[in-house]
């Protein structure tokens, strides 16, 4: 029986684009990730800076929020000052309420920007509601970018809901609630596609997300959505939430869909703790899709737990620092050493499992247990090389990834330095 993720959905193609970068979304290309800063827009030194960070630690798309004319105003100043940085991630908009008159007043903003995010549901009301929606469209359409019909379910279209609803009152069966919003959701994402294509944007510039907040109705729209069309999608479940429970939730979710086939696109949308890091959202994402064996970024550390076996923390300190060495090392790696993102490196608490795990990773390190002699042997390609002892385990350890990687991979192959 065939292991793995049913094969992809086949959806268009769409090329989200930045100066030389092109970052391919749907059609069977690699599942993208992408994230948003958390940065005052008007801010562009501050927003630049965490756009180069979450552009450094993985992501491969950043949104920022585009909701002021100050905001319009500093989106051409970010693009550049990220241009200096060397930084050509393509940055996208999001608008809400006043999108149309932003891009329309700011004409260098509409233009710096490589894709617009636009939720149908806050575009204005009655016939504002069309026109102001078409003015986004045809703005997009001028400058040849990209737009994501983004349909949240806090923001949903009321008129179209109330629609669904009525209808859904007259059937012999009605609907339950829950049942009849979630048809509201992908209704309005579905239509404003088909409306933008009548407006003259192509259909491979169009890609679509409905965010919930509740796992399995994320996992029942996508799966409705992919059904009823074959633009792109962009999947997330909004507002997962801090910590563990965002990270749990949002993985939930996703892994659901992908395993599916569904998604081309994903964000993990974590609430940061107030002193951790925004691309920790990043982090998880990738982590998401390498542990589902659909892309690898950064090499692995598989670890084991630690138990009554391990009675210090020594191991624990040794898989966390390689862990982090190896992120460290990745963004020059990845160009340096392809192939390289997906080595394993196993870091192991005793002789129990160490050596068994160690033998089937590229290269194994089992530290001894309690009562074990003080030595710690390290297999390569599954082979027993060096035992290490002492004081300078941890250093030399990381010398021997360090010359596996330059030996293995890439350009340097061959060469041990
Ligand atoms: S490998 Fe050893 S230390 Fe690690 S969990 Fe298993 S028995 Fe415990």
């Amino acid at each position: 029986m065939p292991v793995g993720p049913r094969a992809r959905k086949r959806t268009r193609l769409v090329a989200v684009k930045w100066g030389a970068r092109t970052v391919l979304v749907g059609g069977g290309a690699p599942v993208v990730v992408q994230s948003m800063t958390n940065t005052d827009t008007q801010d562009h030194i501050a927003t630049a800076l965490q756009i180069k960070e979450l552009a450094q630690a993985g992501s491969e798309k950043v949104r920022i929020t585009v909701n002021t004319p100050e905001a319009a105003a500093a989106v051409p100043k970010i693009r550049e000052q990220l241009d200096r940085m060397n930084i050509d991630v393509p940055l996208i908009g999001d608008f809400h309420y006043n999108g149309h008159k932003l891009l329309s007043t700011y004409p260098a903003c509409a233009q710096a920007l490589s894709k617009y995010r636009i939720n149908p549901g806050n575009v204005g009301s009655g016939s504002r509601r069309d026109s102001n929606f078409a003015q986004m469209i045809e703005i997009a359409a001028k400058y040849e970018k990209v737009i994501r019909i983004g349909v949240n379910w806090g923001s949903l279209d009321q008129t179209l809901l109330a629609r669904l609803m009525d209808e859904n009152a007259l059937q012999a069966s009605p609907w339950e609630a829950s049942a009849v919003m979630r048809e509201a959701l992908v209704t309005s994402a579905i239509e404003s596609a088909k409306r933008a294509e009548e407006i003259g944007l192509p259909g491979e510039s169009i890609i679509l997300s409905c965010k919930v907040s509740n796992v399995q109705d994320v996992v029942a729209v996508y799966r409705e959505l992919s059904n009823r069309c074959d633009y792109p999608l962009h999947i997330g479940l909004t507002e997962a939430g801090m910590g563990s429970k965002g990270i749990v939730a949002s993985t939930a979710a996703l892994a659901v869909l992908l395993q599916e086939g569904i998604g081309d696109t994903i964000r993990v949308s974590l609430t940061p703790d107030p002193t951790g890091s925004r691309s920790t959202e990043v982090v998880v994402a990738q982590e998401i899709l390498q542990s589902l064996g659909l892309r690898a970024f950064s090499p692995v550390v598989i670890a084991c737990p630690g138990c009554g076996r391990t009675t210090s923390t020594f191991f624990q300190q040794l898989a966390a620092q390689i862990q982090d060495y190896l992120r460290e090392q990745m963004p020059v790696w990845r160009a340096q050493y392809p192939g390289v993102e997906s080595m394993q490196v196993a870091v192991m608490g005793c002789v129990v499992n160490g050596p068994g795990e160690s033998k089937h990773a590229n290269i194994g390190i089992s530290l001894p247990g309690a009562g074990e002699a003080p030595v710690a042997p390290v297999f390569v390609d599954g082979e027993r090389s060096v035992t290490l002892k002492g004081e300078r385990i941890a250093e030399d350890f990381q010398q021997i990834v360090d010359n596996y990687v330059k030996s293995h991979y890439g350009t340097t192959q061959g060469r041990i330095s």
